[in-house]
């Protein structure tokens, strides 16, 4: 059996938010068993925490943001990332503003911070969602699914006529390892020509080669070039797995995003909160073995 998991200690970082610019600072405390992912607005007064469920997504234009009464919180998908990659199933995130920091782009400053705190077990059975039959959205030629699977596999197919970019696929079997060593430092990615009319826009204010592989027309403008050859993939996993933590629970099951983006990975973890024949919750994982069984499969399917 294993159990939920809260970090052991509070821990901050601050940081600029992507669309506004501003600086932010971000806490992550310490939360009890079965209170999920809370966030908490500490710039307002009144009612000002949420609890981040795929009903409290109130945007998925560029980030995925979360409405409370009243209040607005952007960009939360790269810690919900790094939340459902290392394990944690109950945390309170504290926010001075309306988005998170971006932070270099990826969830490696998160990753950080849980590791140098260090996770502490609640002896309460660990909760997952477990998912029973196919669920599948499609838009033209983009698809977001989930299949039954007793392990935790994601695999994400980018396709761009961009040189740098072309067709990439990444496929990985979740654990909290394998989150750190291959998907935490992944950046998000933006093109030049969008960059300049999203901030005529006024969004992207505070976006920039620090916190973003930024395309030009034919290649990558960082100076440093990309963290992995497929990075953009790996970024989109990322987003992927940090959007379906929405479902409010760790998923069981294998997921599939082509093209997809955060628009559709909430439609997927909508249409399959609806769907109560997909999925059920189950206390501790059914097969440890899985993890291997499925490591397996998945390199099957990659050839
Ligand atoms: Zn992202």
């Amino acid at each position: 059996m294993d159990y939920q998991q809260t970090i052991a200690a509070a821990v901050h970082c601050s940081g600029i938010g992507l669309h506004t610019g501003s600086k932010i600072t971000l806490t992550i405390r310490p939360a009890p068993p079965d209170s999920g992912i809370v966030f908490f607005r500490t710039d307002l007064v009144g009612k000002r925490k949420v609890r981040a469920t795929a009903k409290s997504v109130g945007g998925t234009n560029f980030a995925t943001s979360l409405i409370g009464d009243g209040f607005v919180i952007s960009t939360i998908e790269h810690l919900m990332a790094a939340l459902h990659g290392h394990g944690i199933d109950n945390a309170l995130v504290e926010v001075d503003g309306d988005e998170l920091p971006i932070m270099d782009g990826s969830a490696a400053a998160f990753s950080y911070l849980f590791n140098s705190a260090g996770l502490k077990s609640h002896q309460v059975p660990k909760r997952y969602m477990q998912i029973l039959k196919p669920v599948v959205i499609t838009e033209g030629d983009k698809r977001a699914a989930l299949y039954p699977a007793d392990g935790f596999a994601l695999t994400y197919e980018i396709s761009y006529t961009h040189p740098a970019i072309q067709n990439q696929r990444f496929d990985i079997v979740v654990t909290p390892q394998s989150f750190q060593s291959e998907l935490a430092n992944a950046r998000t990615f933006g093109f030049l020509a969008e960059v300049n009319l999203m901030r005529e826009s006024g969004l992207a204010n505070g976006g920039g080669l620090e916190n973003a592989i930024v395309l030009g027309n034919y290649s990558v403008l960082n100076a440093g070039g990309l963290r992995h050859p497929d990075e953009f993939a790996r970024h989109k996993a990322l987003d992927m797995l940090g959007d379906l933590y929405m479902a409010g629970y760790p998923i069981l099951g294998r997921a599939h995003g082509f093209k997809s983006g955060h628009a559709m990975n909430h439609k997927l973890v909508m249409a399959l909160l609806e769907d109560k024949k997909a999925w059920r919750l189950v206390d501790g994982r059914p097969n440890r073995n899985a993890v291997a069984d499925e490591r397996q499969a998945v390199q099957v399917q990659a050839t």
